[in-house]
């Protein structure tokens, strides 16, 4: 038997495709295919599918688009070829320009939403592309295994922690793009300056136990962090509710959208964000008496003029909470590790609130929710319409690192002293 040594866990193929040469497609292949990942179930991944194909949106690109293995081809095709047809799709995502958006869709699959195999696919490739031949003792031996592995590296975390990054993409599906009425170059202004950049770098998604919800797209085109009905959203009276109407500086970016159209964004890319937003807070509450929601942002140094907060010079970090979901001892925890670490802070100002999924909101005291946002100054500045990350951009990772952390011990913290026990997982 001839050996061939590959270290990850991706296909020899997609190892050498000059398409996937790059760290981010590299990264996001490796993820697809860990802990026997193969392909998310059907609803999710025909979903992920369909927000493809409209972010670019032209006839040759939807036509050239990897179908899922979904429906009667489930059948037909192998763990192998649905594994191998997600790494079309990301062939496809860096060939049209939207690896960013496959990027974020296929992160943010709720983990019960992936459809696992039964032994790393890829594995075949160490023993020379030949497919293993395990009896099904075998197969359920290897699974267990791995899966053991998972879970031995998630209960080093006892508190499941949810990232929820809102306003770090910068992609604006084609679709989108066409409905916004000022300029190119002025609409880049108020892309740079509404985005919280970089966040998803500060915020290490790759914890145990952990669910990263990245939403894929630009803020401007979709605000996943308003309410759904604008009678609900206090913001929508300046402009800026789901679907915002008017840029940072108060000029309309875009006009009214409503009826079908409305309906149909809405559809696309708000509602799937937040069902597997309520979805990974129900996985998390199954395995362990609490979860907590971290909702990830930054903000500008500078107030905008649309800001209700005009007060400067600007914290730090801002902390932000959620009535019963924000115990007074997480804000207690988190403006501690701030004043050690001499950074300023501020609860509530000058800007408030933290995600909960609606389901839980008011009512699930199990479900733990705080705001960080961090001060833009601290990490990077627009040169012009680009972002670019300052020398201190290391140093602000690891103290957002070290807060994350803090805040997940608080909450183990409190669960050992309300005697608040750790569920036995069900096996999978
Ligand atoms: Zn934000």
């Amino acid at each position: 038997m001839t050996t061939k040594k590959i270290r990850s866990n991706i296909s020899a193929e997609a190892a050498a495709h000059p398409l996937l040469a790059s760290d981010q497609a590299r990264s996001l292949l490796e993820y697809c295919a860990a802990d026997l990942r193969v392909c998310p179930t059907p609803e999710v991944w025909e979903n992920i599918a369909s927000r493809l194909k409209e972010s670019v949106g032209t006839k040759a690109a939807i036509r050239s688009f990897p179908n899922c293995l979904t429906g009667a081809a489930s059948f037909y095709f192998t763990d192998m070829h649905k594994s191998g047809c997600i790494e079309e799709q990301i062939v496809w995502a860096v060939q049209y320009g939207v690896l960013d958006i496959a990027d974020a869709l296929f992160r943010s699959v709720p983990h019960a939403q992936w459809y696992l195999g039964s032994v790393n696919l890829h594995w075949m490739d160490t023993i020379g592309g030949q497919v293993p031949r395990y009896n099904r003792a075998q197969r359920t031996q290897r699974r267990e295994k791995v899966l053991r592995a998972k879970a031995k590296r998630d209960a080093t975390e006892p508190v499941p922690l949810i990232l929820h990054i809102p306003h770090s993409r910068v992609a604006i599906p084609a679709s989108l793009k066409r409905e916004f009425v000022v300029r190119h170059k002025k609409l880049s202004a108020h892309l740079a300056a509404s985005t919280d950049h970089f966040t998803d770098e500060l915020f290490d998604s790759n914890l145990p136990n952990t669910q990263a919800l990245i939403f894929p797209i630009r803020r401007l085109a979709v605000d996943p962090e308003r309410f759904e009905r604008d009678a609900l959203e206090p913001m929508a009276k300046r402009g800026l509710g789901v679907l915002y109407e008017r840029g940072h500086d108060g000029n309309v970016i875009r006009l009214p959208i409503s009826g079908a159209r409305r309906e149909e964004i809405l559809a696309a890319w708000y509602r799937p964000h937040h069902d597997w937003l309520t979805q990974s807070v129900d996985d998390a509450l199954g395995r362990a008496p609490r979860a907590l929601v971290i909702d990830c942002h930054t903000f500008p140094d500078v107030p905008f003029a649309m800001d209700a907060d005009q007060k400067v010079p600007r914290p730090d970090v801002c902390i932000g909470t959620a009535g019963i979901h924000t115990p007074v001892w997480l804000v207690r925890a988190a403006t501690k590790w701030c004043t050690s670490q001499g950074w300023s802070v501020r609860v509530d100002a000058p800007y408030s609130g933290s995600m909960v999924p609606l389901k839980h909101n008011s009512k699930d005291r199990r479900v733990l929710s705080i705001m960080i946002e961090i001060n833009r100054a601290r990490y990077m500045e627009l040169q012009g319409t680009q972002a670019v990350r300052r020398a201190s951009f290391k140093k602000c990772k690891r103290f957002v690192s070290g807060l994350v952390a803090t805040l997940r011990a608080a909450v183990a913290r409190d669960n050992a002293v309300n005697n608040l026990k750790v569920r036995k997982r069900k096996s999978p």
